[in-house]
């Protein structure tokens, strides 16, 4: 059963990589893991299921010539700089293929007694019909604070008092700590979840009986990692994401995480100080890193360090890293070892990152001419 790593869906936001290099991290890590588990290319996962993309749909003054699939697919297309779209395609959470596992896996849940229909007292905005949730509150999708009680019939998982949402053996990592506080994060989830929502994109729900309801989209990112998964035959998807995201989004995802003898894991990754590029700029001057490399330090080495320094990398720690990558870039062989490229295979698989601090091993695994996405240049004169 074959690792792959796919990122976890990055919310389909009005900026570009280019701009925020960040939200790319869980991106360039799975490719650059891929790369080395020569397993790839995989598309780049993307959530449109967002309340903020009703708004900017609402609000667009072309709403009447443009639909919000097609404003979706061209906001995506617009993160990439012409000319470097990813090599393995992109992959939205309400694509077809998604959508279809979604209502797979839900009408088999649904069978067995895991997830019901049931009807629920929720509250709908007086104004535009939002359903704001279970408790009165001002309405996140047109601001107005009337709410009216509604009782209809929705997707929910009442879970069986005592169960985990998040456990251990979610998180692919070798010998790594467990994240206690996500761990604590999910004890105290509330008992039932209510897995659909009122949007206007997403994956319908109609299918089901719940007209003008879709999925949340905090289950559609693990199914649309397991469609991809599965397109690749991948029986062992590991999905990258941060501490934050997967706090938010593990509880919804749990009863989804497994399907036809296939289970998903995380990889939880840092944060990324990209913010600071004036300090980075000085930095390479000072240590003589050219603009190739400097490249390749951000968008491949800092992404896959982010896995292994969990806690996030910090401005203070970007001097002694750039040092290191620098060193690491020395001693590259001409040709790789065959046993160390074999040891570095077993490691990605495993979930086991610490060989990113072990310059011999790092040495090895620099790609000749590494996914840069944005920036794609060639090294010059790199030693
Ligand atoms: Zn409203």
């Amino acid at each position: 059963m074959n690792v792959l790593y796919l990122n976890g869906p990055v919310q389909n936001g009005p900026f570009t990589i280019a701009e925020r290099p960040g939200k790319a991290a869980g991106i360039r890590a799975a490719d650059a893991l891929n790369t080395l588990l020569e397993a790839g290319p995989v598309p780049h996962l993307w959530n449109t299921a967002t309340l903020a993309g009703d708004l900017r749909h609402r609000d667009a003054p072309d709403r009447d010539t443009v639909g919000r699939q097609e404003r979706e697919e061209r906001a995506i297309a617009a993160k990439y700089v012409p000319g470097a779209a990813p090599a393995g395609g992109v992959l939205t959470d309400t694509a077809p293929v998604v959508a279809a596992l979604a209502l797979e896996m839900t009408e088999r849940l649904l069978q067995d007694g895991v997830l019901t229909l049931t009807p629920v007292a929720v509250r709908l905005c007086t104004r535009c019909g939002h359903m704001t949730g279970t408790v009165p509150r001002a309405c996140r999708a047109c601001g107005h604070p009337g709410s009216q009680p509604h009782a209809r019939r929705l997707l929910v998982w009442d879970r069986p008092s005592g169960t985990p949402v998040l456990a251990r053996e979610d998180v692919h990592a070798h010998r790594a700590k467990p994240p206690g506080h996500l761990l604590t994060i999910a004890q105290n989830v509330p008992e039932r979840l209510i897995l659909s929502r009122t949007r206007e994109h997403g994956i319908s729900l109609a299918p089901l009986g719940l007209d003008d309801l879709v999925m949340d989209p905090r289950v559609g990112v693990h199914i649309a990692v397991l469609a991809a998964a599965a397109q690749h035959g991948a029986g062992r998807p590991v999905m990258t994401l941060t501490d934050n995201a997967a706090a938010n989004v593990a509880a919804y995802g749990a009863p989804f995480r497994q399907h036809n003898g296939v289970r998903l894991r995380y990889a939880l990754h840092g944060r990324i100080p990209y913010d600071d590029t004036a300090g980075l700029q000085r930095l390479c001057e000072v240590h003589r890193v050219n603009p190739p490399l400097r490249e390749r330090f951000l968008a491949w080495f800092l992404p896959l360090c982010s896995l292994h320094i969990r806690a996030g990398i910090t401005p203070a720690q970007l001097p002694a890293l750039l040092k290191f990558w620098r060193r690491a870039h020395l001693a590259r062989p001409d040709t790789p070892g065959s046993d160390v490229l074999a040891e570095l295979r077993h490691r990605v698989t495993v979930g086991d990152m610490r060989w990113v601090m072990d310059v011999q091993t790092l040495s090895q695994a620099i790609p000749e001419y590494p996914v840069t996405h944005g920036s794609a240049q060639k090294p010059e004169g790199a030693s």
